[in-house]
């Protein structure tokens, strides 16, 4: 088998070894059953069993409370930013968006659909370089939505936006779900596309309220009422099992790691390496505003742009890839989620450290 390198790519992402070995077991036999994991009929005893494992498990690592759903659904984050709108918001009311990046504008821009958005906050005129302090919320929206961590731009919510009580707090949190402790009480929806820090691409985990669940209209297609899925336990149709799998298994390794503030506590270790590093570097600078940085997304630049390319083409070469920054910030972006290894960073910061000597002006 090939050598197995450091990846770190945005999304989909990094997955944990043991995950992995055991995908490649299953995927030939699920247990004893003599079928693999990707040819069992969803209604199958052991693919239930799967089901509720990792359903469990959700709720367990995360204390979500009894009076909210764990479900899993198909088309990934983005599928969300109109699925939500669709169920909780009607043409002649507001919902309230903070926007810190482009996932937010992709969400506006689906919520716009259905009914009138106010835009709380907005970070663009520094091109989404930090959180903003000040949010201006409308008199009752029917919800607020933001992005707890913005994976493009390398900053992260430190804490929940405060809304008004009774109004529901709508999160995106594709790229930092349980990479910390996580209060869900204090959210209607909680939602994030899995292929960050929870599995495979193509489905999302939503945990929701179930009065939100209940609000939703009736006249609308099936597949995109909550209710739908509440009731039919993720299985009105098809689900993605083989998501679902990996899922389960993601979330027993993290609870094998000591959970969420185990987790949370790691995470802190592996970006403040990166970012005690940049703070004192006289050629990479971080780009993100310093109370607001990730902890999942490490974004910097050398502020020449050529620069830049070789440290990314020496990188790869030795092994580390995916550092290259997206379009709309340049630079480099180590995307660290909770399986990324630590090992993996001290490699990459004993490369920045030689390139910085080399290239000492
Ligand atoms: C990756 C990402 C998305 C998009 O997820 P899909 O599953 O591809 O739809 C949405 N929001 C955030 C914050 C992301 O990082």
């Amino acid at each position: 088998m090939t050598e197995r390198i450091y990846n770190f790519s945005a999304g989909p992402a990094a997955l944990p070894l043991p995950v992995l070995e055991q995908a490649q077991q299953d995927l030939i036999s699920l247990g004893d059953t003599g079928i693999g994991v990707l040819e069992h009929s969803h209604r199958s005893k052991a693919f239930l069993a799967v089901y509720e494992q990792a359903e469990g498990l959700c709720r367990e690592i995360a204390s979500v409370p009894d009076n909210y759903k764990v479900l899993f659904l198909q088309g990934g984050a983005s599928t969300q930013f109109f699925m939500i709108p669709m169920n909780l918001l009607s043409k002649d009311q507001t919902a309230d968006y903070l926007v810190t990046g482009s996932w937010s504008k992709k969400a506006v821009k689906e919520a716009k659909l259905f009914g009138n958005v106010n835009i709380a906050c907005n970070s663009e005129d520094k091109n989404f370089s930090y959180i903003p302090s000040e949010v201006a919320l409308s008199e009752q929206p029917a919800y607020v939505h933001f992005t707890s961590n913005n994976t493009i731009y390398g900053t992260e919510f430190a804490s929940e936006p405060e809304v008004p009580a009774g109004v529901p707090l709508v999160c995106d949190a594709s790229s930092d779900i349980f990479s910390r402790p996580i209060d869900i009480s204090k959210y209607g929806i909680v939602y994030a596309g899995a292929q960050k820090n929870l599995g495979p691409s193509g489905m999302a985990v939503v945990i929701i309220r179930d009065d939100l669940i209940e609000q939703g209209p009736t006249d609308i297609p099936t597949m995109m009422q909550y209710r739908t899925h509440s009731e039919a336990g993720s299985m009105f149709n098809t689900p993605p099992t083989f998501g679902i799998y990996v899922l389960g298994r993601v979330l027993q390794w993290l609870k094998d790691q000591g959970g969420l503030a185990a987790m949370g506590q790691k995470n802190q270790a592996k970006a403040g390496k990166l970012y005690d590093y940049l703070d004192q570097s006289q050629l990479f600078k971080p780009t993100a505003a310093k109370q607001d940085r990730s902890l999942m997304n490490v974004t910097f630049v050398t502020g020449d742009a050529d620069l830049d390319a070789k440290f990314i083409a020496q990188a790869t070469a030795a092994g580390l890839d995916g550092l290259k920054g997206h379009r709309s910030v340049g630079g480099m972006r180590a995307s660290i989620y909770n399986a990324f290894p630590e090992a993996g960073i001290d490699k990459l910061l004993s490369m920045m450290n030689e390139f910085e000597q080399e290239h000492a002006s």
